[in-house]
Protein backbone atom coordinates (compact mmCIF):
# COMPACT_ATOMS: atom_id res chain seq x y z
CA UNK A 1 0.00 0.00 0.00
CA UNK A 2 1.41 3.33 -0.46
CA UNK A 3 2.13 5.63 2.01
CA UNK A 4 -0.80 8.14 0.56
CA UNK A 5 -3.50 5.70 0.61
CA UNK A 6 -2.34 4.66 4.39
CA UNK A 7 -2.39 7.80 5.74
CA UNK A 8 -6.22 8.45 4.14
CA UNK A 9 -7.44 5.21 5.43
CA UNK A 10 -5.91 5.78 8.86
CA UNK A 11 -7.45 9.05 9.14
CA UNK A 12 -11.58 7.18 8.33
CA UNK A 13 -10.29 4.48 10.66
CA UNK A 14 -9.91 7.84 13.18
CA UNK A 15 -12.47 9.93 12.64
CA UNK A 16 -14.97 6.28 12.58
CA UNK A 17 -13.94 5.71 16.11
CA UNK A 18 -14.37 8.99 17.20
CA UNK A 19 -17.57 9.21 15.74
CA UNK A 20 -18.28 5.18 17.91
CA UNK A 21 -16.94 6.59 21.32
CA UNK A 22 -19.50 9.59 20.80
CA UNK A 23 -21.97 6.98 20.22
CA UNK A 24 -21.49 4.50 22.95
CA UNK A 25 -19.66 6.13 25.25
CA UNK A 26 -15.98 5.26 26.63
CA UNK A 27 -17.99 2.87 28.96
CA UNK A 28 -19.38 0.55 26.22
CA UNK A 29 -23.13 1.41 26.41
CA UNK A 30 -25.20 3.15 24.51
CA UNK A 31 -26.15 6.50 25.29
CA UNK A 32 -29.61 7.70 24.68
CA UNK A 33 -30.93 10.91 24.57
CA UNK A 34 -33.73 12.61 22.10
CA UNK A 35 -32.43 15.93 20.05
CA UNK A 36 -35.22 17.47 22.16
CA UNK A 37 -33.46 17.12 25.45
CA UNK A 38 -30.29 18.13 23.35
CA UNK A 39 -31.44 21.00 22.24
CA UNK A 40 -33.49 22.18 25.08
CA UNK A 41 -31.85 20.69 28.15
CA UNK A 42 -33.89 22.02 30.96
CA UNK A 43 -37.30 21.69 28.62
CA UNK A 44 -38.56 18.72 30.74
CA UNK A 45 -37.49 19.18 34.48
CA UNK A 46 -39.82 16.92 36.76
CA UNK A 47 -39.92 16.39 39.92
CA UNK A 48 -41.49 13.69 42.08
CA UNK A 49 -42.72 14.28 45.86
CA UNK A 50 -42.21 10.94 47.39
CA UNK A 51 -43.52 10.44 51.24
CA UNK A 52 -42.87 7.35 53.27
CA UNK A 53 -43.64 6.02 56.79
CA UNK A 54 -47.01 7.29 56.58
CA UNK A 55 -49.77 7.67 57.01
CA UNK A 56 -50.52 9.17 60.55
CA UNK A 57 -53.66 10.97 61.79
CA UNK A 58 -50.88 14.05 62.80
CA UNK A 59 -49.53 14.92 59.18
CA UNK A 60 -51.01 12.86 56.55
CA UNK A 61 -54.06 14.62 56.11
CA UNK A 62 -52.11 18.07 56.18
CA UNK A 63 -49.84 16.75 53.39
CA UNK A 64 -53.18 16.13 51.73
CA UNK A 65 -54.48 18.94 52.00
CA UNK A 66 -51.26 21.14 50.34
CA UNK A 67 -50.95 18.95 47.63
CA UNK A 68 -55.41 19.39 46.85
CA UNK A 69 -54.24 22.95 47.27
CA UNK A 70 -51.67 23.25 44.98
CA UNK A 71 -53.21 20.52 42.17
CA UNK A 72 -50.01 18.54 42.90
CA UNK A 73 -49.58 14.80 42.75
CA UNK A 74 -47.27 12.62 45.03
CA UNK A 75 -46.33 9.31 45.76
CA UNK A 76 -46.86 8.19 49.18
CA UNK A 77 -44.70 4.55 50.38
CA UNK A 78 -47.08 3.27 52.89
CA UNK A 79 -46.25 1.06 56.44
CA UNK A 80 -48.70 -1.42 56.00
CA UNK A 81 -49.66 -1.54 60.27
CA UNK A 82 -50.31 2.13 59.87
CA UNK A 83 -52.76 1.93 57.29
CA UNK A 84 -54.72 -0.80 57.96
CA UNK A 85 -55.47 1.40 61.15
CA UNK A 86 -55.80 4.47 58.99
CA UNK A 87 -58.01 3.22 56.18
CA UNK A 88 -59.70 6.72 55.17
CA UNK A 89 -56.06 8.41 54.52
CA UNK A 90 -55.09 5.54 51.95
CA UNK A 91 -58.84 5.96 50.55
CA UNK A 92 -58.18 9.45 50.52
CA UNK A 93 -54.41 9.21 48.61
CA UNK A 94 -55.98 6.73 45.97
CA UNK A 95 -59.08 8.76 45.42
CA UNK A 96 -57.43 12.20 45.13
CA UNK A 97 -54.39 10.51 42.65
CA UNK A 98 -51.84 10.20 44.48
CA UNK A 99 -49.94 6.91 43.90
CA UNK A 100 -49.80 4.15 46.88
CA UNK A 101 -47.02 2.22 47.25
CA UNK A 102 -44.98 -0.47 49.06
CA UNK A 103 -42.93 0.93 51.69
CA UNK A 104 -43.03 -2.30 54.37
CA UNK A 105 -45.32 -3.89 56.65
CA UNK A 106 -43.52 -3.45 59.99
CA UNK A 107 -40.43 -1.50 58.94
CA UNK A 108 -38.39 -3.55 61.25
CA UNK A 109 -35.24 -3.81 59.21
CA UNK A 110 -33.42 -6.62 61.15
CA UNK A 111 -36.80 -9.07 60.85
CA UNK A 112 -37.30 -7.60 56.91
CA UNK A 113 -34.01 -7.76 55.74
CA UNK A 114 -33.20 -11.06 57.39
CA UNK A 115 -33.80 -13.13 54.23
CA UNK A 116 -35.05 -12.77 51.01
CA UNK A 117 -38.12 -14.94 51.99
CA UNK A 118 -39.11 -12.47 54.75
CA UNK A 119 -38.44 -9.71 52.50
CA UNK A 120 -41.04 -10.66 50.54
CA UNK A 121 -43.13 -11.83 53.41
CA UNK A 122 -43.50 -8.22 54.38
CA UNK A 123 -43.78 -6.84 51.00
CA UNK A 124 -46.75 -9.18 50.22
CA UNK A 125 -48.34 -8.05 53.45
CA UNK A 126 -47.88 -4.57 52.72
CA UNK A 127 -49.59 -5.29 49.55
CA UNK A 128 -51.91 -7.45 51.12
CA UNK A 129 -53.50 -4.06 53.17
CA UNK A 130 -53.16 -1.81 50.05
CA UNK A 131 -55.39 -4.08 48.07
CA UNK A 132 -57.46 -4.40 50.68
CA UNK A 133 -58.29 -0.77 50.65
CA UNK A 134 -57.82 0.30 47.73
CA UNK A 135 -58.84 -2.71 45.28
CA UNK A 136 -55.04 -2.99 43.54
CA UNK A 137 -51.98 -4.09 44.62
CA UNK A 138 -49.00 -2.02 43.59
CA UNK A 139 -45.28 -2.71 41.61
CA UNK A 140 -44.43 -0.07 43.21
CA UNK A 141 -41.64 -0.50 45.85
CA UNK A 142 -39.57 1.58 47.92
CA UNK A 143 -36.73 -0.57 50.26
CA UNK A 144 -36.68 1.23 54.12
CA UNK A 145 -33.70 2.65 54.36
CA UNK A 146 -33.00 2.77 49.92
CA UNK A 147 -31.37 0.00 48.53
CA UNK A 148 -27.95 1.72 49.10
CA UNK A 149 -25.65 -0.96 50.42
CA UNK A 150 -28.21 -3.85 50.56
CA UNK A 151 -27.21 -7.06 49.47
CA UNK A 152 -27.74 -8.05 46.16
CA UNK A 153 -30.19 -11.32 46.60
CA UNK A 154 -32.32 -9.13 48.43
CA UNK A 155 -32.77 -6.34 45.63
CA UNK A 156 -32.83 -8.97 42.84
CA UNK A 157 -35.47 -11.21 45.17
CA UNK A 158 -37.69 -7.63 45.30
CA UNK A 159 -37.39 -7.09 41.11
CA UNK A 160 -37.90 -10.75 40.55
CA UNK A 161 -40.73 -10.57 42.55
CA UNK A 162 -41.83 -8.04 40.09
CA UNK A 163 -41.65 -5.21 42.14
CA UNK A 164 -39.79 -1.87 40.41
CA UNK A 165 -38.08 -0.09 43.37
CA UNK A 166 -37.16 3.76 43.64
CA UNK A 167 -34.88 5.15 45.75
CA UNK A 168 -34.24 9.19 46.24
CA UNK A 169 -31.90 11.70 44.38
CA UNK A 170 -32.96 14.47 47.38
CA UNK A 171 -34.22 15.01 50.66
CA UNK A 172 -35.74 17.47 52.97
CA UNK A 173 -33.55 15.89 55.41
CA UNK A 174 -36.92 15.75 57.52
CA UNK A 175 -35.67 12.20 58.98
CA UNK A 176 -32.46 12.93 60.46
CA UNK A 177 -33.39 15.93 62.36
CA UNK A 178 -36.62 17.61 63.31
CA UNK A 179 -36.01 20.67 61.97
CA UNK A 180 -37.82 23.82 61.04
CA UNK A 181 -39.76 24.18 57.95
CA UNK A 182 -37.23 26.53 56.36
CA UNK A 183 -34.67 24.03 57.32
CA UNK A 184 -36.35 21.70 55.92
CA UNK A 185 -36.92 23.06 52.93
CA UNK A 186 -33.48 24.37 52.39
CA UNK A 187 -32.32 21.13 52.58
CA UNK A 188 -34.83 20.20 49.82
CA UNK A 189 -33.45 23.12 47.55
CA UNK A 190 -30.14 22.16 48.44
CA UNK A 191 -29.99 18.55 47.40
CA UNK A 192 -32.11 18.98 44.54
CA UNK A 193 -30.03 21.72 42.62
CA UNK A 194 -28.92 21.53 39.25
CA UNK A 195 -30.72 17.95 38.59
CA UNK A 196 -33.71 18.00 36.58
CA UNK A 197 -35.10 15.00 37.39
CA UNK A 198 -36.05 15.26 41.07
CA UNK A 199 -37.06 12.10 43.52
CA UNK A 200 -37.56 13.89 46.69
CA UNK A 201 -37.95 12.06 49.94
CA UNK A 202 -40.07 13.71 52.78
CA UNK A 203 -42.39 11.63 55.65
CA UNK A 204 -45.44 11.81 56.61
CA UNK A 205 -44.97 9.86 59.85
CA UNK A 206 -46.28 11.73 62.75
CA UNK A 207 -43.39 13.04 64.58
CA UNK A 208 -43.14 15.05 61.15
CA UNK A 209 -45.08 18.29 61.84
CA UNK A 210 -42.90 20.53 59.91
CA UNK A 211 -42.81 18.68 56.58
CA UNK A 212 -46.47 19.63 55.21
CA UNK A 213 -45.01 23.54 55.10
CA UNK A 214 -42.11 22.70 53.77
CA UNK A 215 -44.24 20.73 50.91
CA UNK A 216 -46.08 23.62 50.42
CA UNK A 217 -43.21 26.11 50.02
CA UNK A 218 -40.96 23.67 47.88
CA UNK A 219 -44.27 22.94 46.01
CA UNK A 220 -44.08 27.22 45.22
CA UNK A 221 -40.25 26.86 44.56
CA UNK A 222 -40.38 23.97 41.82
CA UNK A 223 -43.10 25.60 40.28
CA UNK A 224 -41.16 28.63 40.15
CA UNK A 225 -38.59 26.74 38.75
CA UNK A 226 -39.92 25.47 35.75
CA UNK A 227 -40.19 21.59 37.20
CA UNK A 228 -43.50 19.83 36.13
CA UNK A 229 -44.70 17.22 39.01
CA UNK A 230 -45.49 13.82 38.57
CA UNK A 231 -45.93 10.50 40.74
CA UNK A 232 -43.73 7.21 40.17
ZN1 LIG B 1 -39.06 4.34 55.94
Amino acid sequence: MNRKYFAAAAAILAVAFAVLWIAYGANGSAQTFSVAEAAAPHAAKTVYLTFDDGPSDRVTPKILDVLDEENVKATFFVIGQQAERRDYLIKREAESGHTVAVHSYTHDYRRIYASARSLIADIDRCNDVIERITGRRSDLYRFPGGSFGLREELIAAATEHGMRYVDWNASTRDAECSGSAEQLFRSAVTTSAGLDRVVLLSHDSTRKTNTPEATRRLIKYYKENGYTFSTL
